[in-house]
Formats: C-alpha cells, structure tokens, sequence
C-alpha cells in the first residue's frame, strides 16, 4: 500500500492506475480504523481494483466546543489494518493541503441539513460535504463506499453527487456492531467501561422499537416511547434526538411504513454517539 500527503500524487497514482485498467474505489475516513471500516473496504474490493482510503480528520466539520483537538489518531496502526484489509493507496492530507486559502469556497447542503445532526452540529453538513466534494475531485473514483451509521451524512452526500453532477457511484453500507448490539464508532474510544455498558441503551432502544413495530405498531409515538423507556433506565444516557423519520426528506412520520429510519443521538457521560435503524430493512 502507497502512502501520500500530497495532492499531486494521489492524482498521479489514480490516473496510472485508470491507464491500466483498474476501476477505482474509495473509502474516505477520518481514521482510527475500526471493523466498520474495514468491512467499507473489503465492500470496496467487490467493486474494483484500485482501493483508495483517506484519513482526514476533517476541522471544517467540528464546532469550536466539538472533540477536534482529542479525535484519536492512532496513524501507525491504521496503515497496518489498512494495508491488511486490501487497500492499495492510502491520502494522508494535512489541514495545510486541503485547505491551503482556509475555509473559502463552500457546499451548501440542502434543508435536510438543517435537521437532527445539522440542528445540533450547526455547519457539520456543509464541512462534511465541502470535503467530500474536494476528496471525490482529487480522487475521481468510480465508486465510493460509505455507512449507514451516518445515514444523514449518507443522504447528503448522495443529494450532492446527483445535483452536482459528479460522475460517482455511491454505496451504503449497513452498520457493523458489536455482537451487544454497540454500533462500532472511532469515538467508542472515549467510553470508559461503566460508560461502554451504557452506551447499549441506545441499540437496546432500538431494538425494542423494532420489536414493536414487527408486532404490528405503527404509531410513532409509541415507538419512541418503547425507546424512551429503554433509555429512561439508563440515567447516563442523554438522548440528543430521537427521530422517526421518511427516508426522502428526513421529516418526523405520525405513521411508520417500512422504510422508516429511526436515528438516535446521545450522549453518554461527556462523549455524543449516533445510531439507527430502518424499519422492516436489514438487522440489527
Ligand atoms: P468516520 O471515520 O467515522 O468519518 O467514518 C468513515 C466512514 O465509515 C463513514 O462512511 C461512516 O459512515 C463509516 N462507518 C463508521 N462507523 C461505521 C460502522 N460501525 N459500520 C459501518 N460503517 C461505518
């Protein structure tokens, strides 16, 4: 696996690689590798040859109170589990390199931004899309892999490559867990063990939603109480948002048809996890 900073030979390296033949994909990150990303990269692997992953723990995406400065960044280690999971090339970029005007020219997200995530991160959607934009322009893949963790995230991203026009294949990939259920997260670092217990809550909610509505519930209300009721046992955990939400616009539901996500946001001691799940779709 070839590592680089620079710019210049990441566009290097793809285009060889296009020369050659070799359909490119890629998995961007902002690092400490988990299974999560490592399943992004063997899904990579069914999809093409030149298998590119970037860390970049990306500033533009985090408000000034946010957790930029102790994201963890155990880089050695992350080049290892990358490298032994197939990844061919690896863009390491410096704040320096992506940003060297600062924060200039922007994406604006559309109004599904200004939801959930975007109400409690205002200005995430629009660092995160302003440097997916710049990624897929430096790489030019043909595919790019994300998750289902970050299901708005998802929907974003896949709202800019079609009305911008980016000649991109989007895949989303289901949320890998812990056999309890703990969605896998970079940020599962910061839980300390009482913490990692009651961070399940969150899953456990849930599940019991799902459970619910595979008995027949349909009210929205009820399902966030069957959630609501978990959490409550859990003092610790402080829900952000619990949305019931219609995959399109991302607005609440009265009534939940299959399709419908369920997304949770909570804090748990000083650390915020996301999670969801979609109703009548998948596992979990
Ligand atoms: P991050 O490094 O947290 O920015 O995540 C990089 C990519 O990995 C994003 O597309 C995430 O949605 C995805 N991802 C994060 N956690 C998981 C998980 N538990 N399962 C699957 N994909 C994940």
């Amino acid at each position: 696996m070839h590592h680089t900073e620079s710019i210049e030979a990441i566009r290097h390296h793809v285009t060889s690689a296009r020369a050659a033949g070799r359909r490119v994909v890629f998995v961007p990150t902002m690092g400490a590798l988990h299974a999560g990303h490592l399943r992004l990269l063997d899904v990579a692997a069914t999809h093409g040859d030149e298998i590119v992953l970037s860390i970049f723990v990306n500033p533009l995406q985090f408000a000034p109170h946010e957790d930029l400065t102790r994201y963890p960044r155990p880089l050695e280690h992350d080049l290892v589990l990358a490298a032994a999971r197939g990844a061919t090339l690896c863009f390491l970029p410096t704040t320096a390199t992506m940003y060297p005007m600062g924060m200039r020219t922007t994406v604006r997200p559309g109004p599904i931004a200004d939801r959930w995530e975007g109400a409690s991160r205002p200005g995430h959607f629009e660092g995160v899309l302003t440097v997916v934009a710049k990624l897929l322009h430096i790489v030019t893949p043909d595919v790019a892999v994300f998750g289902r963790k970050d299901i708005q995230q998802a929907t974003l991203i896949r709202q800019m490559v079609e009305d911008l026009d980016m000649p991109v294949t989007i895949i989303v990939e289901p949320t890998v867990r812990e056999s309890n259920g703990l969605a896998l997260s970079s940020r599962n670092a910061f839980l300390s063990p009482p913490e990692r217990a009651d961070a399940l809550a969150i899953s456990a909610g849930l599940r019991a939603a799902r459970a619910a509505w595979q008995g027949g519930e349909r009210s929205a209300a009820r399902l966030r109480d069957a959630i609501e009721e978990v959490l409550r046992r859990v003092p610790t955990v402080t829900p952000d948002y619990i949305a019931i939400i219609e995959p399109t616009g991302m607005t609440p539901v009265d009534l939940a048809p299959r399709g419908t996500i369920i997304a949770i946001a909570a804090r748990v001691g000083a650390t915020r996890l996301i999670d969801n799940t979609i109703l009548g779709v998948g596992d979990i």
